[in-house]
């Protein structure tokens, strides 16, 4: 197949192993591969197995299910039980634990949860039931953002007025700064996502050389952009130069993509957001601007008062240790026990992205 199959030539995937093993420092090296679909595509294929043992590979927070706050569940779990609404979401969210249920759970009691594939789809959905009111759960990284802001210009065109978006979308590079203040957090370069570049470019990781010296590259996400990448991370390390390599030129600009960035901004404004296992980070998050309110489920439904009550369930989930590599999932104690992608206890868990996902079905 043309374009994939050239990235999955066993032959090259065993000379670029090669030449990271010749490279490789005796003292190793730690590279957070911060998108969850490298995560899984590194297990996927078997990378773990042909690469050195010394190179640890950490999953970072680039998992947009597992990241999305229990409280922001909590949010949607509340709105299930009112008969007008209709929660409209895509599949894995269903299943992410929230404080006392799930909304699969809460699907077979009250049935008015739908899974969806696009956004858009909830635009359709409003059309289709008048007398209901769509809630869309938006959550996604700057990859998926752009499709939620035209879907929100879309309704206003169209004057709708069922419809409404509970946003949890966050932000890559507050996230990458926030991890290397953590001191505890030992990072010797970042494997970046390369469908989150492709909308930001790859000037906005230029930061983190400057100022934490470590290396950055952006890869795609087949076999040999995962090795290459990481060649070029572990060169940069042992070079001692750090600076902003870009793998994925065939998809990747050093502006990024201007006019989904311009949409984004024509929709939302910069807020701090809540990080499952994390915590709150400064300018994360975006809000819907002031003047499309109305398409704003927090706002509309006053969200905010009923989580303030529900309080935060404790559980032993160390997801926040896997997302910042402190842990491999297998060091969490419920790992295989009690948590298994059938019955989820932590977020990391369910998606196929999840750390503990891709761990539990390849390792
Ligand atoms: S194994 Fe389960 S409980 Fe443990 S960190 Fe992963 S998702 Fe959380």
């Amino acid at each position: 197949m043309k374009y994939i199959d050239e990235y999955r030539n066993k032959k090259l995937a065993g000379v670029l192993s090669k030449k990271i093993k010749e490279i490789m420092p005796l003292s190793g090296i730690r590279l957070m591969e911060v998108c969850g679909t490298h995560t899984h595509n590194f297990f996927r294929f078997g990378l773990d197995k042909i690469l050195p043992q010394s190179l640890k590979l950490i999953s970072g927070p680039g998992c947009p299910v597992c990241v999305s706050p229990q409280e922001y569940i909590d949010k949607a779990l509340s709105l299930v039980k009112n008969k007008d609404v209709i929660i409209a979401t895509f599949g894995d969210m269903i299943r992410i634990p929230g404080t006392s249920s799930t909304l699969e759970k809460e699907r077979a009691r009250f049935g008015n949860v739908r899974a969806v594939y696009s956004p858009l789809d909830s635009l359709q959905l409003a059309k289709n039931n008048p007398d209901k009111k769509i809630v869309f759960l938006g959550v996604g990284f700057e990859t998926t953002i752009p499709t939620i802001a035209i879907s929100i210009l879309l309704a206003k065109k169209e004057k709708l007025k069922n419809i409404y978006f509970l946003n949890s979308l966050k932000l890559i590079p507050p996230a990458l700064d926030f991890l290397m203040k953590d001191k505890s957090v030992e990072i010797d370069g970042f494997l970046c996502p390369g469908h989150v570049s492709a909308i930001i470019g790859t000037n906005a990781y230029e930061f983190i050389p400057r100022k934490y010296k470590i290396g950055c590259c952006i890869a795609g996400f087949e076999p040999l952009d995962i090795l290459e990448g990481i060649y070029l991370l572990v060169q940069q390390k042992v070079r001692k130069k750090a600076k902003v390599l870009n793998q994925y030129s065939r998809v990747v600009t050093s502006l990024g993509n201007k006019r989904a960035l311009g949409i984004i901004k024509r929709v939302f404004t910069i807020k701090d957001s809540s990080w499952r296992g994390l915590g709150i980070i400064p300018g994360s998050g975006l809000e819907v601007r002031k003047e499309l309110s109305c398409f704003d489920a927090d706002k509309h439904f006053s969200l905010k008062t009923c989580i303030e009550k529900s309080g935060h369930k404790k559980t032993r989930c160390r997801c926040g240790d896997v997302l910042k590599g402190k842990i491999q999932p297998d060091e969490c104690r419920l790992f295989r026990r009690l948590c298994t992608p059938e019955n989820p206890y932590g977020p990391c868990m369910v998606s196929n992205e999840g750390a503990c996902n891709a761990y539990y079905k390849y390792h």
